[in-house]
């Protein structure tokens, strides 16, 4: 990974490029190796980034995690906290007193270590390095599986600690007021709603709550955006689900998804349903399962809408980017005679459509809507569309007239 990061500077370093071409060449080498292991290319440029670093800026750690004498979580943990101090010789004197920590030590240890030694070696007090560090605040996502996610939140510590203790608070305060179903089934009130919820429940319940129906204390956009009546807590959360017909009649229990990929569970996908202003029907093969057309595919502007249906996410081999956040590429240059019809448009996300663009990345789209990706160094692969159907034994629906 180190030597593809140097491959990836030697290559650019030997002409002048803007910074964004050097991006671009190295994102292509990560792309290349993505697809051989069949790693997300954003994953194997973060891997090779890391891997240089060890290697250039902490040899001796470099060597231990070779010779075995420290695991991967204590070379990461040395970097990671090593990242504060810019200059060589006090990042030597660091990585040789962490170091010889962790020949002895646990990962988690270590860390609070290293975060000692910095303290101490920094030229900078903890004053001035915040100032720099709150530019890294961020919320992310992560899958989790079983239709679960995770939502993470990097603030100061003072703001991240004042949101926990009144999610705290307001936990407890609800806690006090929970109803219980009595031990004995025989005195439950069939009507009434028992909360049994955990502490930990009710945080997460309570900060999600907050998060889709409250509003920004400060908001820039009063007044100012056309189409932001009532600001920034106007704006509605959006979710895009499929939905097989038997899942959404209540006749069968699977093939909901979110954004067409990620498996949820049918009870939510019926609840949005139920509660959405308007959906379509997106017609399949009946043996491969591809999408043929949604109801009104012949209108120019639902074409966009058929790209999403068919592709449901960026088509560069290995990339899940939702489709609803893609650009529409022809996949053979417009301004070379390209058509704009469905068999030569296909969702490409940002990053992918620039790299497309700008390096030699061949997509050559086929009549079922696969696309064969040559790569620069002439390895291939083809993408094939999404299905929406997967065939397994269900039980038959029950007679009667068809839900839809
Ligand atoms: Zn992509």
């Amino acid at each position: 990974m180190a030597a593809t990061q140097q491959i990836a500077n030697q290559r650019t370093a030997s002409q002048p490029l803007p910074s964004q071409m050097r991006e671009l060449e190295e994102r292509s080498i990560a792309a290349e190796i993505g697809l051989a292991t069949r790693v997300n290319d954003r994953a194997v440029q973060n891997r090779m980034h890391a891997a240089l670093e060890l290697v250039q800026d902490y040899p001796a750690t470099h060597q231990a995690l070779a010779e075995g004498r420290i695991s991967v979580r204590h070379a990461t943990v040395i970097v990671e906290e090593g990242r504060a101090l810019g200059d060589p010789d006090t990042r030597a004197l660091y990585e040789l007193t962490v170091l010889e920590r962790a020949l002895r030590d646990t990962a988690p240890r270590t860390r609070a270590f290293a975060e000692q030694v910095v303290e101490e070696l920094h030229s900078c007090s903890i004053t001035e390095r915040h100032r720099d560090a709150v530019k890294t605040r961020k919320v992310w996502r992560q899958r989790l599986g079983n239709g679960m996610s995770e939502l993470g939140i990097i603030g100061s510590d003072v703001l991240v600690d004042g949101a926990w203790d009144r999610l705290t608070q307001q936990a407890n305060a609800s806690k006090k007021t929970q109803v219980t179903a009595p031990e004995d089934d025989a005195d439950a009130d069939p009507d009434a709603i028992y909360d049994e919820r955990t502490l930990d429940q009710l945080r997460a319940d309570i900060a999600i709550d907050l998060l889709l129906t409250g509003g920004p204390t400060i908001d820039p956009t009063t007044g100012t955006i056309t189409g932001a009546k009532g600001g920034l807590a106007a704006i509605q959360a959006r979710a895009s689900i499929v939905i097989p017909a038997l899942t959404a009649a209540g006749l069968a229990d699977r093939g909901a998804t979110l954004d067409g990929a990620i498996p949820i569970d049918a009870d939510t996908a019926r609840c949005l349903l139920a509660q959405a202003p308007s959906w379509e029907r997106i017609f399949t093969h009946p043996i491969h399962g591809h999408v043929l057309a949604t109801d009104t595919y012949r209108r120019p502007a639902n074409l966009d809408r058929y790209l999403a249906a068919r592709d449901v996410h960026c088509r560069f081999p290995g990339c899940r980017r939702p489709a609803r956040v893609c650009d529409r590429d022809h996949n053979f240059d417009w301004a070379l005679g390209g058509t704009t019809d469905a068999c030569n448009l296909a969702c490409l996300c940002k990053r992918h459509h620039t790299l497309k663009t700008e390096k030699p990345w061949k997509p050559v789209q086929q009549r079922d809507g696969s696309i064969h990706w040559t790569s620069p160094l002439g390895r291939s692969s083809t993408d094939p569309p999404e299905r929406y159907v997967i065939f397994r034994d269900e039980p038959d629906p029950p007679p009667g007239d068809p839900p839809f």
